[in-house]
């Protein structure tokens, strides 16, 4: 399992943040980050613990998002009514929970903050603040399962987080 982070966010602080909580998330517990980097606004990403790449957003809509069944079901909605806005792909400034595809992905930009009630779980920057705290929060660490916080072992495998 590793969290990819579609970069880069709309706004520099969204992205900064996000950059700093996936060092926290891979030095804290040890998790795979990786960067899929489709829309480079503020330079090149350096020193960051895990692998860099650039693709573009229809290849990334294409590929990981658009015909995904297990994301469909994991955010209750598709795919295309989420990450498409007006024919326009929207996916840079998520976060991804990925094992041999894309599991979950934030449906929200940014943090809670203006989005209302109900919105924590839907957004990238109070996810990986939720996993750089404690993986459990929110995912099984073994099968990616999605957790709520109150488990005390995994569902779907079995897995008892410390
Ligand atoms: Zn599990």
């Amino acid at each position: 399992m590793k969290i990819r982070y579609y970069a880069d966010a709309d706004i520099q602080e969204w992205h900064d943040h996000t950059l700093r909580l996936l060092r926290t998330v891979h030095n804290n517990h040890d998790i795979l980050v990786e960067i899929v980097q489709i829309d480079e606004q503020y330079g090149p990403i350096t020193n960051f613990p895990g692998e860099v790449r650039s693709s573009t957003p229809e290849d990334v809509y294409e590929r990981d998002f658009k015909q995904n069944r297990d994301l469909a079901a994991n955010i209750s909605r598709p795919p295309s009514k989420v990450y498409k806005f007006e024919g326009d792909i929207d996916i840079a400034g998520h976060v991804a929970v990925v094992t041999d595809d894309v599991q979950w992905a934030s449906t929200l930009q940014g943090d809670a903050y203006g989005h209302g009630t109900g919105a924590k779980d839907k957004t990238p920057i109070d996810f990986l603040a939720d996993v750089s705290e404690s993986p459990s929060n929110r995912i099984c660490i073994e099968c990616a399962h999605l957790l709520d916080g109150d488990e005390t072992f995994c569902p779907a495998c079995g897995f008892e987080p410390q």
